[in-house]
């Protein structure tokens, strides 16, 4: 009933911290690329979790690992070995290309450790002086939310209030080369950097800036650190989005869909050179590397294998670009990569909010970010009539607004 809905959202209103302002739908349960209120209404869900649900809604391997692993042992702490992660480590090593990973949960903890990492490098190895050194960041990152990650962030909301803030951090514009060129010195340790800017709005750097960013790394002594928490694991068509430029960074962020959308499992990956500066003490996580973590991900790990996620990606992103090509003028701009799209509206037609209620009313569900930019990405799992009901959608809509 409209009064579950609303005792729901009363409820979560009044006794949650307001840090989400969310469409007014309460979910209930969730199948492959669709959900269904708490009213039986179903949606397809085109945000998929900021990338999470890349697998769906409870994938049937997914549930299996997850059941199998649940009533076997679920929790050790690194104070012990469990008989899950060392195996984990090596499938997902051996997929990004990496000899070693750390294992933890969410993604700003991977994060976090990713700049730990460089820091300590940077000290130990690269031989700059304690207290010094600095990490270069691009303008309109997203990377968590964490007090050192917001210390870098330049989107004003995310920081307001939260200072005094972490030193150590360079910003210069996101696919300028120059300007990242210029920003260099002795002291720099590491470049950190999303190969796409998801919260940003889909935002591909120009072609080659990720590969003069390889380049100055290793010129210069630096670590390439790629966070592809959003863009990774077949989103783009690939199971890294640097696969598309070429390019292999130092250190992989890795989180989201590697939980499988079950639970929160994150890692950076690295070679030993760079990781065996964490030492025994040094850096660690209650729940980080825990078995069923560990199951879930291996799981995710096996199923990326394949390539029949990110040929998905591919296939059922080629269509969704092309329809929404097609949209008309109140589209202002496309981006897309794989299944995954960033629609600029003009804000004098419809604001991006204001598309994200005309859709969730025909059963469609996004986000909006940055007020008249949209962002499209469905699990992987979605059908064809699935893309072709997204354009039809927002085409309705718009034609409506
Ligand atoms: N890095 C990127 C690129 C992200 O998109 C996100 C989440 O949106 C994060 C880091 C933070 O992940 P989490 O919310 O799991 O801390």
């Amino acid at each position: 009933t409209a009064s579950s809905t609303q005792h729901h959202v009363d409820l979560t209103e009044s006794r949650a911290a307001h840090n989400y302002h969310p469409l007014p739908v309460v979910l209930a349960h969730g199948e492959g690329a669709w959900v269904t209120d708490v009213d039986g209404n179903r949606y397809l869900d085109c945000l998929a979790g900021y990338s999470a649900l890349n697998f769906g809604h409870g994938h049937p391997q997914l549930i299996a690992a997850a059941e199998t692993q649940l009533r076997k042992l679920t929790l050790t702490s690194r104070a012990f070995y469990n008989d899950q992660l060392g195996e984990f480590a090596a499938e997902l090593g051996d997929l990004v290309g990496k000899e070693v990973i750390l294992p933890m949960n969410t993604g700003a903890e991977a994060v976090e450790t990713a700049l730990k990492v460089a820091r300590r490098w940077g000290h130990e190895v690269k031989g700059i002086p304690a207290e010094r050194g600095q990490i270069i960041v691009m303008d309109g990152n997203f990377h968590g939310r964490t007090t050192t990650i917001v210390s870098f962030s330049t989107d004003e909301e995310a920081r307001a209030g939260f200072g005094p803030f972490t030193p150590g951090f360079v910003v210069v514009p996101y696919g300028d080369a120059e300007a990242l060129e210029a920003a260099i010195n002795d002291e720099t340790i590491a470049v950190l950097v999303e190969p796409i800017q998801g919260e940003g709005g889909v935002v591909i750097p120009p072609a080659g800036f990720l590969g003069r960013v390889r380049e100055l790394c290793t010129q210069h002594n630096m670590l390439f650190i790629a966070d592809e928490i959003q863009s990774g694991l077949a989103r783009t068509g690939r199971t890294l989005a640097v696969e598309h430029e070429n390019v292999v960074p130092d250190i992989v962020v890795l989180g989201k869909a590697l939980g499988g959308g079950i639970l929160p499992v994150s890692a950076i990956a690295a070679n030993h050179d760079v990781l065996d500066v964490i030492t025994p003490g040094s850096h660690g996580s209650t729940f980080g590397g825990n078995p069923l973590a560990a199951a879930v991900g291996r799981e995710v790990v096996a199923m990326l294998g394949t390539g029949e996620f990110q040929d998905a990606a591919s296939r059922l992103g080629a269509r969704l670009t092309e329809r929404l090509n097609g949209l008309g003028d109140a589209v202002v701009t496309v981006r897309s990569r794989g299944l995954w799209a960033g629609l600029d509206l003009d804000p004098n037609v419809m604001s991006g909010r204001d598309l994200s209620v005309a859709l969730m009313h025909r059963g469609v569900l996004v986000k909006d970010t940055h007020g008249s930019t949209v962002r499209i990405a469905p699990p992987l799992v979605a059908s064809e009539s699935d893309i072709d009901l997204i354009a039809d959608s927002i085409s309705e809509s718009l034609a409506d607004a």
